[in-house]
């Protein structure tokens, strides 16, 4: 195996910068990059990689696309950032162009997945209290074990990861945590006083990928309509064709009555998220009750709609559910023992590792690195395989073929 120690002097040089003068928020793969195109990263020291994490799905597109950086170096020079003091015709055109994309009243733009989601979860708070109803601050919202929606205060709060929370408390009120994938306690959960809203990823990404049981996402769906509660689904990591469809929601033909993106909004160049939501939700919030001086600037918005174009015009999605189907096949036919579980949708994939060492998954993404593909464990056995929706089936095939040499390091 790869010693990490055995690193050039390049690139432990950077690490070292890194270590001394960022934060120590992240354990990343020793590995430090200087450029992307399409599929693949370079390193410092001129060594190229399959990108099989895509910026935790931000890259869906590739990176650095042309089209998406031709427009934005092209905007960039233009106008940049008017705040929301004053109006830009960029935002007006995206506002209408992000709404009749998705099939929305309106639109309320952020810039980074948590503040999307706060957004949401203010809006779900709003229209509680304004239309349905609810006593003023008794608005509770259902939340899913394992879940992942960001790293502010508020959304913490809600985390069952102890590691999200512990030492960051007092936490916000206001919600409940069931099981993911569990109708009947949904069900139940949504006979309590004062339920505002169900928050659901349709996939749960950073809990390892986990996929619910076909039916889950309509059926609670349907529950949340009968009890006039809101369905807030946050597809800031399966949404914009990393599944194989346009949204995960699509997949069951579920319409959230909130829908939450960001990501690969951007293809990767800049934070750029969204609410998308009808007039009866959205127009509850007034002005001065919410905003962000980057939210809708006219660099994001320009593009942001390339980005949605692209996704449409390079059918990412159907690739996606094309080539994910092939690498799920292909992963299970090495029928390694190291190897307990492969799951997912499109190019939203995980593997489960099998193997008595809790470091098994952090010395194969080691050695994946080595053999140059790069990818990160997730809560610790766990390995995220989400390519750019770019990848072809030649590069899969090959992609496949670092992964079986690599899993021999754990023999
Ligand atoms: N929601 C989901 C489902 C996510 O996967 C993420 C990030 O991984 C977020 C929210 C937070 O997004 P950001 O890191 O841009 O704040």
């Amino acid at each position: 195996m790869q010693d990490i120690k055995n690193l050039s002097e390049k690139t432990q040089h950077y690490i070292d910068l890194e270590n001394k003068y960022g934060a120590h928020n992240y354990h990343p793969i020793p590995v430090v990059l200087t450029k992307g195109e399409g599929i693949f990263v370079w390193d410092v020291d001129g060594k190229k990689y399959y990108d099989f994490l895509s910026g935790y799905s931000a890259v869906n597109h590739g990176h650095c696309h042309p089209k998406i950086v031709e427009v934005f170096t092209q905007q960039a020079q233009q106008l940049t950032l008017t705040s929301r003091a004053f109006h830009s015709e960029w935002l007006a055109i995206f506002s209408e162009y992000i709404t009749r994309y998705f099939g929305y009243d309106k639109v309320l733009p952020m810039n980074t997945g948590a503040e999307a989601v706060e957004t949401a979860i203010k809006l779900c708070r709003k229209w509680a209290y304004k239309i349905k109803g609810i006593e003023e601050d008794k608005a509770v919202i259902i939340v899913c074990g394992q879940n992942f929606h960001g790293r502010t205060t508020t959304i913490v709060s809600f985390s069952s990861d102890p590691s999200a929370k512990k030492d960051f408390g007092p936490f916000t009120p206001g919600f409940i945590s069931i099981p993911y994938n569990d109708i009947a306690l949904l069900e139940a959960a949504l006979k309590e006083k004062n339920v505002a809203g169900f928050l659901v990823e349709p996939i749960q990404g950073e809990a390892g990928v986990v996929v619910p049981d076909e039916g889950y996402l309509s059926k609670a769906k349907q529950l949340c309509q009968d009890n006039n509660v809101l369905f807030v689904a946050d597809e800031i990591q399966t949404g914009l064709c990393r599944t194989g469809r346009m949204l995960a929601c699509h997949h069951e033909n579920v319409r959230p009555d909130i829908l939450i993106l960001g990501k690969a909004l951007s293809g990767g160049m800049m934070p750029v998220s969204v609410v998308l939501a009808d007039d009866a939700v959205m127009l509850t919030i007034k002005p001065g009750e919410h905003g962000s001086t980057y939210g809708g600037n006219p660099l994001a918005c320009k593009v942001a709609i390339t980005a949605l174009q692209v996704l449409k015009d390079e059918r990412l999605a159907e690739n996606a559910e094309t080539m994910g189907k092939i690498f799920r096949k292909e992963l299970l036919a090495l029928q390694s023992k190291h190897i307990a579980v492969v799951r997912g949708k499109g190019l939203l994939n995980a593997i489960v590792i099998n193997h008595p060492d809790k470091e098994a998954a952090w010395k194969l993404c080691l050695e994946l690195k080595h053999n140059r593909l790069l990818a990160k464990p997730t809560h610790g056995d766990k390995i995220r395989f989400s390519p750019p929706l770019v990848i072809t089936e030649e590069q899969i095939k090959k992609c496949i073929s670092i992964i079986a040499q690599s899993l021999s390091v754990l023999d």
